[in-house]
Formats: C-alpha cells, sequence, structure tokens
C-alpha cells in the first residue's frame, strides 16, 4: 500500500464504524483470554488451539488464517522475533517475552491488535521495552483524529521509542482496516510532523508500533513470514484498531475493558 493513494482510502459511515464494532470487541476479549494463558510451559499451538476452538464455537472467522497463505488464528512472535510468528509447538520458558498479534472477522468487518506479554519472570530491559512500546502506541492514540496529518501520528510514537533508546521498525508499518484487513493508508510509526496526508472523517486505522532493543533492522526467517531483529535483540509490539474522531481522541475498536 503506498502513500499517496489517498484517494482509495475507504471512509467509513458512522453506521459501518457501528458495525465494525463486534469484531473489535472479540480481538480485545481473545487477546485478553490469551494473555491470561501465557505461562511458562505453554505451547504457541495451545494458544491457536485456543482460538480455533472458540471461534468454531461461536461462528466467528479467524482472520489471518490462510491470509496470503498464513496458517494460524494469532502470530506468536517470540523475543527477538517482531511479528508474523506461526503457533508453532514452540514452548514458552521463563523470561521470555511474547507478541501476540490476532485478527478476526465478523459479519465482514476486520479487528486488529496485538500485545505483547511477559512469560513468567522478564527482566527489568524486558519490561521496560514492552512498556515503553505500550506508550508509544498511546502516544500515537493521544494524537490521531481528524485533521491532523499522517505524520504528526508517525512522529509521536517516533518521539517516545527514540527518547527511550529504541530502534522503530521501518520494514512494517500500520494500515487502513476495514472490510478487508489491509487497506490504504499505510501507517508508519515514524514521520515528520506537518507532513503527510490529512487524516479524515470516517478512517478506521491500526496503529502498530514495533520497537527493538537494539537496531531495527528485520530480516524474515526462511519459512517465508517470521520477521526477526537482525541483531538478535528483543522486540515488542502493540496494535489497536480505531476509528477516528474530530476533536477527540480515537474510537478504539479493540479497547480492552
Ligand atoms: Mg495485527
Ligand atoms: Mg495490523
Amino acid at each position: 500500500m503506498l502513500d499517496g493513494r489517498a484517494n482509495q482510502v475507504i471512509l467509513k459511515s458512522a453506521n459501518e464504524i457501528e458495525q465494525m464494532r463486534p469484531a473489535g470487541r472479540m480481538v480485545a476479549e481473545t487477546l485478553q483470554e490469551l494473555a491470561q494463558m501465557v505461562r511458562p510451559g505453554v505451547r504457541l499451538a495451545d494458544l491457536n488451539t485456543y482460538v480455533v476452538q472458540k471461534y468454531d464455537r461461536l461462528g466467528v472467522t479467524p482472520t489471518f488464517v490462510d491470509y496470503h497463505g498464513f496458517p494460524d488464528t494469532i502470530c506468536a512472535s517470540v523475543n527477538e522475533q517482531i511479528v508474523h510468528g506461526f503457533a508453532t509447538d514452540r514452548i514458552l520458558q521463563d523470561g521470555d517475552i511474547l507478541s501476540i498479534d490476532h485478527g478476526a472477522t465478523i459479519n465482514g468487518w476486520v479487528g486488529d491488535s496485538a500485545i505483547t506479554v511477559p512469560v513468567g519472570t522478564i527482566s527489568p530491559e524486558a519490561q521496560r521495552l514492552i512498556d515503553v512500546t505500550r506508550e508509544s502506541l498511546d502516544a500515537g492514540i493521544a494524537v490521531a483524529r481528524v485533521g491532523v496529518r499522517k505524520g504528526d501520528i508517525g512522529a509521536a510514537i517516533q518521539a517516545v521509542l527514540e527518547d527511550a533508546g529504541y530502534g522503530v521498525v521501518r520494514q512494517y508499518v500500520g494500515h487502513g482496516i476495514g472490510r478487508a484487513m489491509h487497506e490504504p493508508p499505510s501507517m508508519p510509526n515514524f514521520g515528520q510532523a506537518g507532513s503527510g496526508m490529512i487524516m479524515r472523517k470516517g478512517m478506521v486505522i491500526a496503529l502498530e508500533p514495533m520497537a527493538t532493543i537494539g537496531s531495527p533492522e528485520t530480516v524474515e526467517l526462511d519459512d517465508g513470514w517470521t520477521v526477526r531483529t537482525k541483531d538478535g535483540k528483543l522486540s515488542a509490539h502493540f496494535e489497536h484498531t480505531m476509528a477516528l474522531r474530530e476533536g477527540e481522541p480515537p474510537d478504539v475498536l479493540t479497547a480492552w475493558n
């Protein structure tokens, strides 16, 4: 999704944003449940199985399954893995950090959100990375509204991460979202304040900062999906889906209760 294709942004009516709410709520609920399941000894595949069974029961479509051939209901990315990890038979160890990215489709509308959670007792360095990455998402949400420029949002996220000494992943970015998980515009986690597209009423976007303790350079594993830091240092990822509003912070559709 290239910048400058503003004409392809699909604006949502107030009614359509209401229709997106159940998917957002489902994603939030499922991520909360998964976060509670995470502990040393749990297999990544167990988390996927939980979602498969839940959504079979509820008739919810797990958005990620078969998305360009992705196999699982969640992306499970451990430690130096940034995004797009598979829910393999890997067993979580005390001290790991786990990023869980998840999407659900209900009535044709998509919700998309991600969290990074500790496994057992983690290092202060890892906890700080998690905390600051979440704060950077909050900073993006705080400025995201109708009339600001895209660069204002990216700059707010970038400032929090870089002020803390972290790398900001450039290769993977946020996006518009609606009936498709990925719509224009791309929403980088970096930028120049005052530059870029003006955000408009009816835009629904997913902001998703990915931060690294070391260099933000990425490499993709041979599996064709999993992305990790090139230097092997830890990474964290948080994401929310939100509808922009005028004069106030966005309506976060994947907010936790
Ligand atoms: Mg996501
Ligand atoms: Mg996303």
